[in-house]
């Protein structure tokens, strides 16, 4: 949880909600009314097991006959079965309700089995027992991310003529002083007293209630609603309120029981000094958009001084996360990317809505949100249209993310954009929404979306001095009436003498109101008390002092800060989704076993095609060789296989990577080209291979066009081959 203070910063708006993991739940603290009264039943059934106990106990003290005993234990045994059944019951409602983890926990290791063998991934620093949140990219996760990246590039970067940037990861204080970074990024952290491991506060609560809620059926209705309420406003507790709950559930080290620490916030940036003295600090970027915003003015004059215009950086984030836990989620280096589109405040349109106006998606409006609704199919021209959505621009990013997501194989029906809560935005943003993607942690936010108005550049603009700008200029000037502030410096500096400055720049600073309202004080009574706040004090300014008036000018140009609006990609969080959605097993052909396959669209596919000769013969391999050569020269990642395994076996392996396509060799002549999924072949002369696989991966033609155009066999034949 980020603090929030009243002047959020940039990551304030990275609540808690940013990772919700369960979010339909803790966004709302309404209870299932099935879960509700089967929990008041349980605890009556209890009740009654526990009285009937008594009684029989009491029957067999005073010595009754026998018949009274046996029918009160017939009770007895009757209650117990009911309250097992009541039990049964609510495990399941609890389950079904999403709040259960066994399914998906069972699902995930299987996913990260799979991507740990086959090298997707690798924890940093293995042979040295790694380091929590640290991850390498093994070859097939190099493969899928530089193809995430490189349709990024296409799909963002090169389609909407965006200016890249790259800038360095390490940066000096004054930079993230000015951004709110040093100030305001923030998790709340407790340690155990006595071993002094450090623990996420917000988390040991949340895990907490999630557990009650989950694994603990004896507590009463009353009681599960409050953890759910807990779970509901839990990010909006402040360090004392966190602290007090803590201490009131008996909140204790989860490995040691030890107890904990009151929560203090801990800066999650790693802190570096820059050059040898020492002398400079600086940090690990914690993400990338500050490079772009200092670097507005010369991007806008390289635009020709146009609006709008976006710029885009892709790199790697740093952010010490307190303890990292859901695999490749929450990681300690992570690759960002991230768009500053800028834009005049006074029209945000956007040219090419018209192009996504007419998709339909899930969407999840703040207001479907308190009233405890689910995620609803929206349109999203009438989402902007109604106002749902600030204005065009951001709907169209909203769009363009939604589009950049299901094409790489994300499922529509497991995407939503969910609109931050008004306690999760910072003042100063006009809306945000968030691509959250449903995997077995939850809702996960893996794209926020966000207006962010002037803020940054105007953060910027004060601690350089530069002003980071935009002009319009005007077909015909404008006339326009101008307030204008003139201190007498020479009264000034007779009253105020070494504190001049302090009032002068004061006395500049104020807005119409303020100016209009001290002139008429001037004027009416000759004196008037003014609030300096660099000196933290008032001061009396006298009439000859200052000059206050309202002047017509003619402009020829207006000066403005753009707005940003600021869509950020977390990568890792995306890949892992995408493997997740990808993921799926069928029976091997014997049917013994089950054989694990990423049905990774061809486009992020690793590999987008292995080659098989299908026997071990000179005449085979001299094909593979001429195939391999092609496939190269066209740009298609390839991979032989001349083992000597069964034609079954290697398919597995393949399918396993989530490889696309496999060519196998069986003649000189001709090959056969399998697909993936459906597991169906088609026959091809040996010169078209490369040119067919080819085109079927780069999407020129889809598997139906190649089954219409070449002799096939179905899968149930290709089994046979298997
Ligand atoms: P934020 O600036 O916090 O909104 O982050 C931008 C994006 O970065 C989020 O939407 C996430 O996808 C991703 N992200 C943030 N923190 C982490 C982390 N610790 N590990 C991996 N990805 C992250």
């Amino acid at each position: 949880m980020r603090i929030l203070s009243a002047f959020i910063p940039r990551p304030q708006i990275l609540s808690l909600r940013r990772f919700q993991t369960n979010s339909i739940s803790t966004i709302h603290a309404s209870m299932d009314p099935t879960e509700q009264s089967l929990r008041q039943s349980l605890s009556e059934k209890s009740s009654s097991v526990e009285s009937q106990g008594n009684a029989v106990r009491a029957l067999k003290a005073s010595r009754e006959a026998n018949p009274e005993i046996d029918a009160a234990i017939d009770l007895l045994n009757k209650l117990k079965l009911e309250k097992s059944a009541v039990e049964k019951q609510l495990q399941s409602t609890i389950t079904s309700s999403g709040n259960g983890s066994l399914n998906r926990e069972a699902f995930r290791q299987a996913v990260v089995n799979t991507l740990e063998r086959r090298l997707f991934y690798i924890p940093s620093f293995k042979i040295y027992r790694g380091v929590a949140g640290l991850f390498d990219y093994g070859p097939p996760g190099c493969a899928v991310k530089s193809n995430v990246l490189s349709f990024w590039r296409q799909h963002f970067i090169l389609e909407e003529n965006m200016l890249e940037v790259d800038c360095p990861c390490v940066t000096p204080e004054v930079v993230l002083k000015a951004s709110g970074h040093v100030d305001k990024f923030t998790d709340l952290m407790v340690k155990d007293e006595k071993t002094g491991t450090c623990y996420r506060a917000d988390h040991l609560l949340k895990d907490y209630c999630t557990e009650k809620l989950e694994k603990d059926l004896t507590i009463s209705a009353e009681k599960a609603a409050e953890y759910k309420d807990v779970l509901a406003v839990m990010e909006d507790y402040s360090p004392e309120e966190l602290g007090a709950k803590i201490k009131e559930y008996g909140i204790t080290a989860p490995d040691t029981k030890n107890p904990l620490s009151d929560p203090y916030p801990f800066n999650l940036m790693f802190q570096t000094s820059i050059g040898p003295s020492g002398l400079i600090p600086g940090y690990m970027r914690p993400e990338t958009a500050q490079g772009i915003f200092v670097n507005f003015k010369d991007l806008y004059y390289y635009n020709g001084r146009k609006l709008p215009f976006a710029a885009a950086q892709i790199g790697q984030a740093f952010r010490n996360e307190i303890s990292p836990r859901q695999g490749l989620l929450r990681v300690r280096e992570f690759t960002l990317a991230e768009i500053e589109h800028f834009v005049d405040p006074e029209n945000k349109s956007h040219p090419k809505f018209s192009d996504v106006s007419k998709l339909e998606f899930l969407m999840f409006p703040r207001e479907e949100q308190m009233s405890g609704q689910s995620a609803k199919k929206l349109c999203l021209g009438e989402a902007v249209a109604k106002g749902t959505v600030n204005n065009e621009t951001l709907g169209y990013f909203i769009g363009r993310v939604y589009l950049f997501l299901t094409r790489l194989g994300i499922d529509k029906e497991r995407l939503r954009f969910r609109q931050h809560l008004a306690n999760e935005m910072a003042h100063y943003a006009a809306d945000c929404w968030d691509a959250e993607i449903e995997s077995s942690y939850g809702w996960i936010e893996c794209v926020g979306i966000a207006d962010r108005s002037a803020y940054d550049l105007r953060a910027h603009s004060e601690k350089s001095g530069v002003a980071l700008v935009a002009e319009e200029k005007y077909a015909e000037p404008k006339e326009v009436e101008k307030l204008v502030i003139n201190p007498v410096k020479k009264e000034l500096g007779l009253a105020f003498k070494g504190t001049q400055k302090n009032v002068v720049e004061s006395l500049e600073a104020m807005n119409e109101k303020e100016a209009m309202e001290m002139k008429a004080t001037l004027e009416s009574k000759g004196e008037v008390e003014f609030y300096v706040c660099t000196l933290g004090k008032n001061v009396s300014i006298k009439k000859n002092m200052v000059s206050i008036s309202k002047e017509k000018k003619k402009e020829h140009q207006r000066v403005f800060t753009p707005s940003v609006i600021e869509p950020s990609f977390g990568i890792g969080r995306i890949i892992y989704c995408l493997y997740e959605h990808c993921f799926s097993t069928r029976p091997s052909k014997a049917g013994d076993e089950q054989l694990n396959v990423f049905r990774f669209p061809p486009l992020v596919a690793p590999i987008k095609c292995t080659v098989f000769p299908l026997v071990q013969n000179q005449q085979f391999e001299e094909a593979t060789k001429v195939i391999s050569k092609e496939l190269t020269s066209v740009g298609i990642s390839h991979k032989i296989d001349i083992t000597g395994t069964s034609i079954g076996k290697r398919y597995a392996r393949t399918d396993e990577l989530g490889v696309p396509f496999a060519i196998t060799v069986d003649s000189d002549t001709s090959v056969t080209i399998r697909e993936r999924d459906s597991k169906d072949q088609v026959r091809v002369s040996l010169k078209e291979a490369a040119s067919v696989v080819s085109s079927v991966a780069e999407g020129k033609m889809t598997w139906q066009d190649v089954w219409a155009s070449f002799p096939h066999h179905s899968s149930a034949a290709a089994d046979e081959q298997e």
